[in-house]
């Protein structure tokens, strides 16, 4: 088998719609090491977008997943529920980033977990809207498409979307927009468009993920927590991308010390096995009617096995503080490689714990977004061997999501690796 027939096979048999960043097919995955069927190896600073912060095939989890193939696999919760589905509520809802009691409900996939988080807001509130952020990402179905705020290509042809749907512009400081104009366009859709007593919640990223890994600002998150105190709204964290110590805490809202009432989570909740969740308080999950809630797949054995071994596996190996420290080393080099003149030119290293993005600009000075020049950098990172994704609504961020179990010698190997695509890449 071939990268070239696979790529055939591809384009014959899957419709372009799902996007593929490489032209490189996977036989196997370690760590954060990737080889394709050709025999290729790579370092992964993609992690498969944010889901194995704990390495591919983790030993634990496979162990974990392992034991539960050999007892039963599938036997819907809302037939004859299992034990793991109820352990791995209990929990996330110790590791819940808000006071009081909570409860979780498990589905498969992060789009499943905005979509549900929005149901449950409005049954809890008995109200409709839905206020999100330009840039902002919470999936492809289309109430998250209508909650996403970026049009192409999520939205483009799908429409009309849902209705109660809004956005305000996110603060990136660098492309002009503060959280003073935020909270002025907010004034003026509650007296444009929709009152307060009529929103259900706020969703928000504490970082973007595929906007560009832009943190929102902590005054910003207070500032909702207020006006949602204020008119009975809700205060929802999509952590699908930030969670489970990519950030250097167990969820990206706890570094800015704002409660939400709801929490989305995905990715590498389950080290690579679909599942996802919502967590938020008893009350409000306890809302929605019996039925209301749920799907033949959700909170699937395997998956909820695996999910207990990776957040034994984040406590254990003490994956907070290697996210700090893994982060604190990315970025100092990437300051010095930014200070080379013979790289493209790069900006804004940014990123709390490893969740590191930085932008790349026509030039120093100004902020002129190159994409173009970012997928040569994507490139050139192939063909070195590193597995880089790229994100941002110019299309000019590179993004690392290293496993947070890389070893040191594979981390420099990629950094490596990087600094020679970054180089490639200058024309
Ligand atoms: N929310 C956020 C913040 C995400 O980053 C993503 C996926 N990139 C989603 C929701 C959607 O998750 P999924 O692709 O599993 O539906």
């Amino acid at each position: 088998m071939s990268n070239a027939d696979l790529l055939d096979r591809r384009l014959r048999a899957v419709p372009r719609g799902v996007a593929t960043a490489y032209p490189v097919y996977a036989a196997k995955a370690d760590n954060a090491e990737l080889w394709d069927v050709e025999g290729n190896r790579y370092v992964d600073f993609a992690g498969g977008i944010a889901v194995v912060n704990t390495g591919h095939r983790h030993p634990r989890v496979v162990e974990a997943v392992r034991r539960q193939l050999d007892a039963y696999t599938h036997t819907c919760f809302q037939v004859i529920p299992y034990e793991p589905y109820i352990a791995v509520a209990e929990r996330l809802n110790a590791l819940a980033p808000f006071s009081g009691p909570a409860k979780t409900i498990l589905f498969s996939t992060g789009a499943e977990a905005t979509e549900n988080a929005v149901k449950i807001a409005r049954a809890a509130t008995g109200r409709s809207g839905i206020i999100s952020f330009a840039g902002g990402f919470h999936g492809r179905t289309l109430v998250a498409s209508a909650m996403t705020g970026k049009v192409v290509p999520y939205k483009k042809n799908f429409g009309p979307m849902p209705p109660e749907f809004w956005h305000l512009p996110f603060p990136v400081a660098h492309h002009g927009v503060s959280v003073a104009d935020t909270l002025r366009s907010l004034e003026f859709l509650f007296r444009a468009d929709v009152e307060p007593s009529r929103v259900a919640a706020f969703i928000i990223e504490p970082v973007q993920g595929e906007g560009g890994f832009y943190e929102a600002p902590h005054e910003l998150l207070a500032e909702l927590r207020r006006l949602c105190d204020a008119h009975g709204i809700l205060l929802i964290a999509d952590e699908v991308q930030t969670g489970f110590a990519r950030t250097g805490r167990m969820f990206g809202i706890e570094h800015s010390g704002i409660e939400p009432d709801i929490v989305t989570v995905a990715k590498s909740l389950a080290g690579g096995f679909p599942l996802s969740g919502v967590i938020g308080r008893a009350a409000i999950m306890d809302a929605p009617e019996p039925g209301g809630l749920g799907g033949t797949y959700a909170g699937n054995p395997l998956a909820c096995a695996a999910a207990l071994a990776v957040l034994d596996v984040i406590d254990q190996e003490n994956l907070l503080a290697r996210a700090n420290q893994i982060g604190a080393a990315t970025k100092e080099r990437l300051t010095a490689i930014a200070s080379r003149n013979d790289v493209v030119p790069i900006m804004a290293i940014r990123g709390p714990g490893a969740m590191i993005g930085f932008d790349i600009v026509r030039e120093h000075g100004a902020y002129q977004p190159d994409p173009e020049a970012t997928k040569r950098v994507t490139q050139a990172a192939l063909a070195e061997g590193l597995v880089l994704l790229s994100c941002g609504v110019f299309g000019n961020v590179i993004r690392i999501l290293v496993p947070l179990t890389v070893p040191d010698a594979i981390l420099e190997e990629g950094l490596q690796k990087l600094e020679r695509a970054l180089v490639a890449a200058r024309l």
